[in-house]
């Protein structure tokens, strides 16, 4: 009788995982145009480290939820909140502006 190993399987599901999501990012890519085709690349080239789906800022996995709406996100949605937040609030930023405009 054949044993198959649990780590081969895992590894196997790991790999279907990874060619599912691949083929995610390609399909979002094509749908959303050109202009996010960088952003789907650097998502593959991810999904090829094994880093996909993990926070660029915290390291902490991007919830599923997050993951289909936006594949490509490198973000979860806390850091995106706080990354977004410190590019337009800083100095010079549209916040800034619109305050002293007011
Ligand atoms: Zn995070």
């Amino acid at each position: 009788m054949k044993v198959r190993s649990k780590t081969s399987r895992a590894k196997r599901r790991q790999e279907i995982l990874r060619e599912l999501a691949a083929d995610e990012v390609v399909c979002v890519a094509v749908e959303q145009g050109h202009s996010r085709a960088t952003e789907a690349i650097d998502a593959l080239q991810r999904i090829q480290d094994g880093t996909y789906g993990i926070c660029a800022d915290c390291r902490k996995r991007i919830p599923a939820a997050r993951l289909q709406v936006k594949p490509e996100a490198i973000r979860c949605v806390a850091c995106q909140a706080d990354y977004e937040q410190r590019s337009t609030a800083g100095p010079g930023g549209w916040r800034d502006v619109a305050k002293r405009s007011a």
